[in-house]
Formats: structure tokens, C-alpha cells, sequence
């Protein structure tokens, strides 16, 4: 498994955790942490590089778009993300679509994480309830925890334990706190990682695969953690959210848009109730985002 990439090398771990430094055939796809690869080790033990010869094939991809707006691979083979929000900032649901469409449109089962529940009063447990259960009615987990006191955090171990995991979410809802607070040690883990990779202290490296102490691997970067929706169509929107895409096909019109034709499916059910009427307008909301979005990125 490639544990960390840097320029022109991975650094490659096998199934017992013992790492190596490995340069990659020029033939191949571009690695990325999180990659099952087919690797051999130097011919003379402690002499210089192994070299990976083959990447097998990704259970899944998360990407996101490099400087030009072309989309390139930066993690693979996640199977749990941990979509953290908490009381402060103030959660907006939209946002929290956002990363679900993301990992449904990735194939990656989600689990919501509410961090910060020591912050949670009176006057906000209410709006959070109400928002929590929306997610729950979906069939997302979602797991309360505090990065500060402690709790839920059991709980959340549990959760992580066997997956190739990954914390997405906004800026300051405790992504970090929440790593720090299952990986004890993590730091330590990268401090190692120029001694055994002899490549020092000030390579940059795009991604860190850590195992978790009961078994399971977290992958962590700057870039995953702003994992998103990028270069989707609304189609590909609407696939995202799984309540909405299920009833589509049951609308009068073939071609509806769902905004204001008559026998709309979605729009009956939101007035129903049997879909959340906050799930459908994040949907119109996000939707109408996604031109002007893909205008930003190629002007
Ligand atoms: P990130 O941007 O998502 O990685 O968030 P950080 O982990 O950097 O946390 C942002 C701020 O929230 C920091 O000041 C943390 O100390 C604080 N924080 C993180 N988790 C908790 C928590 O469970 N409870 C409280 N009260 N504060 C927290
Ligand atoms: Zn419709």
C-alpha cells in the first residue's frame, strides 16, 4: 500500500507495516496514497530503492482539480468518509449535501461526525436535532463526539476500525482535533517517516496513510479534507441525492426539471413530506451553482 508520495518516489508499506522507498515505473498511471501496488524490493537488502511495477485496481477515487482545473487523483481505495460538522461554525445542510453527493457520486459510504457536542446547549441542540435527523431518516450514521472532553470518541474508533477512512468537512468544525484524537502519535508518524525514508525533514508530501491503533488505515491531507464536488452535471447532482434519484424517473414529464412542471415526483413528495423540502432545495441551490462554477474554472 503506498503510505506517501513524493516527487518522483512512494513510499510503500507491506502487509506487516514494515515501509520502503520505492521509485515507480514511468509506464503508470500516477500513484497516489491509498494505492494497492505490486512492488519489488531491491535486489541487495538495504540498498537503495524498490521499484513499484503495477497499481491494482481502485476500489475508489477521490480527486479534486490540480492548478489547470483538470481532475487528478489524490487518494484511492477509501471506503468510509467522516463528514465532520459541529455546532460552531454553524452547520449549513447545503454543505453537508455537498460532501455526501461527493462520496455517494464516489461510491464511498458516509458517516456523519457532530464534533464539538460539549458545545451543544439548550438553544442549539433543537436546530441540530433537526438536522441530524434529517441525515439518520437517510440512513447516514451519524456519531456525536468531542474532540475536547473526549466523548463519542469510542464510538467513533468503532466506526473507523477496518476502514480505509478520511475526515472531510468545513474549516474549523475540529478535522484535525478529531485525527489527533484517534491517531495519538500521528505526528510522530511523519517525524519517522524522513528516517526511514532518508528523504528529510523538508519534502513535501501530498498525503499520509496511518494505521489506526485497532486496526483500519486514515488517509490526511490538506486536499482531502476540502474533498467536493467538481466537474458534475446536474444529472450527476440529482444522482447524489439518494431520496431524489429514486423517485425521478416517477415524474409525469420524461425531460422535467423538476422546477415547475406539473407531476413533478420530487416536488410532490416534498410536499408530502416524504422527502425533506431542505434536501430538495440544497439540491436547486447546489444545482444552480454548478454552471457558474464550472465558468470560474475554465475562465
Ligand atoms: P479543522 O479546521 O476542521 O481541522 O479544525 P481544528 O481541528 O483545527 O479545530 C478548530 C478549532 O476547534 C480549534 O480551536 C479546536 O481546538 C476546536 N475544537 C476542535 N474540536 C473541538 C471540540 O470537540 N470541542 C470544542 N469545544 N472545540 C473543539
Ligand atoms: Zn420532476
Amino acid at each position: 500500500t503506498v503510505v506517501a508520495h513524493f516527487g518522483g518516489q512512494v513510499l510503500v508499506e507491506d502487509e506487516a507495516g514494515v515501509p520502503a522507498r520505492c521509485h515507480f515505473r514511468a509506464n503508470l498511471e500516477q500513484l497516489v496514497v491509498g494505492d494497492r501496488v505490486i512492488w519489488q524490493a531491491p535486489r541487495v537488502e538495504g540498498d537503495g530503492d524498490g521499484v513499484v511495477t503495477a497499481i491494482e485496481p481502485r476500489q475508489s477515487v477521490l480527486k479534486r482539480p490540480d492548478n489547470y482545473g483538470n481532475l487528478k487523483p489524490v487518494a484511492a481505495n477509501v471506503d468510509r468518509l467522516l463528514v465532520v460538522f459541529a455546532p460552531m461554525p454553524v452547520p449549513s445542510t447545503a454543505l453537508l449535501d455537498r460532501y455526501l453527493v461527493a462520496a455517494e457520486l464516489s461510491g464511498i459510504p458516509a458517516t456523519l461526525v457532530l464534533n464539538k457536542a460539549d458545545l451543544i446547549d439548550a438553544e442549539s441542540r433543537d436546530a441540530l436535532d433537526e438536522i441530524t435527523d434529517i441525515y439518520r431518516h437517510l440512513g447516514y450514521p451519524v456519531i456525536e463526539a468531542s474532540a475536547e472532553d473526549g466523548a463519542g470518541l469510542a464510538a467513533l474508533k468503532t466506526a473507523l476500525t477496518g476502514y480505509t477512512c478520511a475526515f472531510v468537512g468545513q474549516s474549523g468544525v475540529g478535522k484535525s482535533s478529531l485525527v489527533n484524537a484517534v491517531l495519538p502519535g500521528a505526528e510522530l508518524a511523519v517525524g519517522d517517516l524522513s528516517g526511514v525514508s532518508g528523504l528529510g525533514q523538508h519534502t513535501t508530501t501530498t498525503a499520509r496513510l496511518f494505521r489506526l491503533p485497532d486496526g483500519g488505515r486514515l488517509i490526511d491531507s490538506p486536499g482531502i479534507r476540502e474533498f467536493g464536488l467538481w466537474h458534475i452535471s446536474e444529472e450527476e447532482l440529482l444522482h447524489g441525492y439518494r431520496e431524489l434519484s429514486e423517485r425521478a424517473g416517477h415524474c409525469r414529464f420524461r425531460n422535467c426539471t423538476h422546477r415547475h412542471e406539473p407531476g413533478c415526483a420530487l416536488r410532490e413528495a416534498a410536499e408530502n413530506g416524504e422527502v425533506s423540502e431542505e434536501r430538495l432545495h440544497n439540491f436547486f441551490q447546489i444545482a444552480d451553482t454548478l454552471d457558474e462554477e464550472g465558468r470560474e474554472r475554465y475562465r
